[in-house]
Order: C-alpha cells, then sequence, then structure tokens
C-alpha cells in the first residue's frame, strides 16, 4: 500500500507520554495502527485535537442512533471552560456534574483532563471498528459482515447516557455499578437501554472491561452491562491483535488466548509470516526465533554466550545458565548441579558449604555468605540451607520457550447477527 502523504497526519511527531524522549514522535505503522517508533498506540501519543475522521464517523455513529432512539437529547455543546458538557444541563448542574469526577478527567479545554477524553475517544470508539474505510482492505464478504455488525450495534446496543437531577422529592435509587443510594437532589446518569429505572453516579458510569467512564456518556448495553465500544465489540467478536480490527474472515489464527487474522500473524519485528513456523510470544506479540534472539536473548553466566531459543535455559533471580552440565555446575569443582540442590553465593552457584567457603579459607567462618548461616546461629549449620532446584528455579518453558505453529480455528462466534 502506498505512504499517505506526510501531511495527511495530524499526529505524526507527537510526543509519546508512555516512552518519553524514547519515543522521537508519532509516526504510524502502515497497518497495525501504532507508532512505527515506539510501538505505542496513536492514544499513547499527544494527540492534538480529536482526528476530523473520528469527529465525522461519531456523528454519523451518534446520529444514526438517534434516529432509532426516543428520547435522548441533542449531543452536548461545549461551553467556554469544557471540552464537552453532558446535554440539556444548566451550567449549575454541569458544575454538579463534573465535581463527581475524578479532576484530571473533567474535560476543562487544554487540560489533562481534556487530553484524557481524546485518548479515551481513540481507544473506546475505533473508527475501524464502525466503517470499512478505517480498515485495512477488506475483501467485499468482510465488508458486508462489518456493515451488518455496526449495524446491528446501532439498532440493539448503542446509547447515550443522559444527566438529570434527581428530584429532591423522591427517595432515590441504587447505583447500578456501586451499589449505593443515589440521593433526591444529586445528580445522575440514566441510560434508556437499561430501563428507565437504571441509573448511576456520574463516576459510576463505567464500561464493564476496562473500568474507564464512559467517554461522551456513549455506552453499548449487553445483556445487563454497560460498555465502552471496543470492548462492547470484541464482547461479539475477536479482535486482531496486530491490526486492532475486529475479525470477520471464516479463518483466523488463535494463540494463547487471542486472535490474528491469519496474513496478521508475522513477527513484531521483521513482519515474516510465521503460520507453520516457530515463533516465540512476548507481551502478547509473536516474534520470529531469529529476530526474538537478536533482541531478547539472556547471555550465560558461566560461559557468557547467548542461550539459543531451541537450548535449555536455567534461570534464578535473574541470573542465566544454558542447561548443560558444563554451565550449571559448582564454580569450584565443577560437579554438574542440574537437578540438584545448590548453593548460591555472590552470583555464583556450589555444590556445597564447602566449595562455596573455598579451599584455603575454608575454616574462616566470615566469609560465609548470610544466605548459607542460619539466623544468629554459630559455626557452620549442620546443614547448609541449600537452594532447591525447584520452585525458585526453573529449566524455562517460560514465555522465552518457542512455541509451534499456532493452531488454525475458525472464527468464534461468541454472539448473534
Ligand atoms: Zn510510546
Ligand atoms: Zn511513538
Ligand atoms: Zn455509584
Ligand atoms: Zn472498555
Ligand atoms: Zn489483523
Ligand atoms: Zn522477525
Ligand atoms: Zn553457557
Ligand atoms: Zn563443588
Amino acid at each position: 500500500m502506498a505512504e499517505p502523504p506526510e501531511d495527511a497526519d495530524p499526529d505524526r511527531g507527537q510526543p509519546c507520554h508512555a516512552c518519553g524522549d524514547q519515543c522521537p514522535g508519532f509516526l504510524v505503522h502502515g497497518w497495525r495502527k501504532i507508532c512505527q517508533h515506539c510501538k505505542c498506540p496513536r492514544e499513547e501519543h499527544a494527540v492534538r485535537a480529536v482526528p476530523i475522521d473520528l469527529e465525522r464517523m461519531m456523528c454519523r455513529l451518534i446520529s444514526d442512533f438517534q434516529r432509532h432512539s426516543i428520547s435522548d437529547d441533542d449531543s452536548g455543546c461545549a461551553s467556554e471552560d469544557y471540552a464537552w458538557v453532558p446535554p440539556g444541563l444548566k451550567p449549575e448542574q454541569v458544575y454538579q456534574f463534573f465535581s463527581c469526577l475524578p479532576e484530571d478527567k473533567v474535560p476543562y479545554v487544554n487540560s489533562p483532563g481534556e487530553r484524557y477524553r481524546i485518548r479515551q475517544l481513540l481507544h473506546q470508539l475505533p473508527p475501524h471498528d464502525s466503517e470499512a474505510q478505517y480498515c485495512s482492505p477488506l475483501e467485499e464478504e468482510e465488508k458486508k459482515e462489518l456493515k451488518l455488525f455496526s449495524q446491528q450495534r446501532k439498532r440493539e446496543n448503542l446509547g447515550r447516557g443522559t444527566v438529570r437531577l434527581f428530584p429532591v422529592t423522591i427517595t432515590g435509587a441504587i447505583c447500578e455499578q456501586c451499589g449505593k443510594q443515589i440521593r433526591g437532589g444529586d445528580i445522575a446518569v440514566f441510560a434508556s437501554r437499561a430501563g428507565h429505572g437504571a441509573c448511576w453516579h456520574p463516576q459510576c458510569f463505567q464500561c464493564t472491561t476496562c473500568q474507564e467512564l464512559l467517554v461522551d456518556l456513549i455506552y453499548f448495553y449487553q445483556e445487563g452491562k454497560v460498555y465502552c465500544g471496543r470492548h462492547h465489540a470484541e464482547h461479539l467478536k475477536p479482535r486482531c491483535q496486530a491490526c486492532d480490527e475486529i475479525i470477520f474472515a471464516d479463518e483466523c489464527t488463535e494463540a494463547e488466548g487471542r486472535h490474528w487474522h491469519m496474513r496478521h500473524f508475522c513477527c513484531f519485528e521483521c513482519e515474516e509470516a510465521l503460520g507453520g513456523q516457530r515463533y516465540v510470544m512476548r507481551q502478547s506479540r509473536p516474534y520470529c526465533c531469529r529476530c526474538y534472539q537478536a533482541l531478547y536473548a539472556e547471555y550465560c553466566d558461566a560461559c557468557g554466550e547467548p542461550i539459543g531459543i531451541n537450548q535449555g535455559q536455567m534461570t534464578y533471580e535473574g541470573q542465566h545458565w544454558h542447561a548443560t552440565n558444563t554451565c550449571f555446575c559448582c564454580t569450584r569443582c565443577r560437579q554438574p548441579l542440574l537437578g540438584k540442590p545448590f548453593l548460591p553465593k555472590g552470583g555464583q552457584i556450589f555444590c556445597s558449604r564447602g566449595c562455596s567457603l573455598g579451599g584455603d579459607e575454608a575454616s574462616a567462618s566470615d566469609s560465609c555468605d548470610s544466605a548459607s548461616r542460619p539466623p544468629g546461629g554459630r559455626g557452620p549449620p549442620p546443614h547448609p540451607p541449600l537452594a532447591r532446584s525447584s520452585p525458585s528455579l526453573t529449566a524455562l518453558p517460560g514465555p522465552a520457550w518457542p512455541g509451534w505453529a499456532p493452531q488454525l480455528s475458525g472464527t468464534p462466534e461468541r454472539g448473534r447477527s
């Protein structure tokens, strides 16, 4: 695919909040929707404003939804001080509403709260969950499915919370989230999809999955729970870990409980296809063995050589060894220690207290590591407390053990369309 022109992305070059100086500035990856430099998503960067595209997409989302809705108000038009306010409130009620939220989540213009709102809009309402134009090129069939998926969610699940004052004359209600009282005179959020009595404290109107405040009060209702757009979509369909899009293809790749488009199950570093190949998973990202080795191989404390992913590895308190008799052995007498208790001392491992004290100095009790001396004890303990090869010592599997080619599976259908 052709690179978009340089000026096409308003966030290009924006610093990353998560990486600081480590990221030279946002540069979007061709299809992963993350920064090419630091690998963080767009919303981790200092996004200047709600991107025009997203704004238009949200307008379409909300206006489509309002055609189906009976009672919800216009969208909130911002006052001078706020980037967004709940619609239909008097200024003092707006103040009352925002005073319920943590200060850093109140969207004052040019504040951390406004940045939080933009970040959450991007995260909670991915444009590629609704419209094919924001997706990597889709097959005709996938386009059709995305359209149906998106229409169905708008029709059956999407809503926008409304904020109202509880009349003082009313005894109050119970918040759907925290179970505590909302009293007469309190301000509350109502969601018509959840039924007319259902209400929340402003700070409690959160996504069931990510527990973030539902941005601009936009929610998706399903089986008694409210979700943000992202997590509602994931409740129904798998999301590709690589491109962040919902998977509509008949087949996808599944590994460690996560999903990928078949063509997107590739090395996170070099993008070599990994279908049918060995790979190593690190932080839910698959790597080819070559890249993994180059980026993350551990070095053996005995011989100083890297530990290949096909080689056994011993790990103890941040140290690593080849799982061989020549590398994992007593520092002094070279006795192999694989599968045996051993005594760690000063970054080295020994077969016995004798070896750890070191031949000539064996009589000097003050050279003995505190780990091998009983607390308060005098002289050599009868049974040196040796480390055991399990569980403190692990012979890999862990994350650094290569997996085999992932199993193929049909797209799991969790919802009905
Ligand atoms: Zn970053
Ligand atoms: Zn970055
Ligand atoms: Zn509550
Ligand atoms: Zn969520
Ligand atoms: Zn994908
Ligand atoms: Zn690679
Ligand atoms: Zn070694
Ligand atoms: Zn020894």
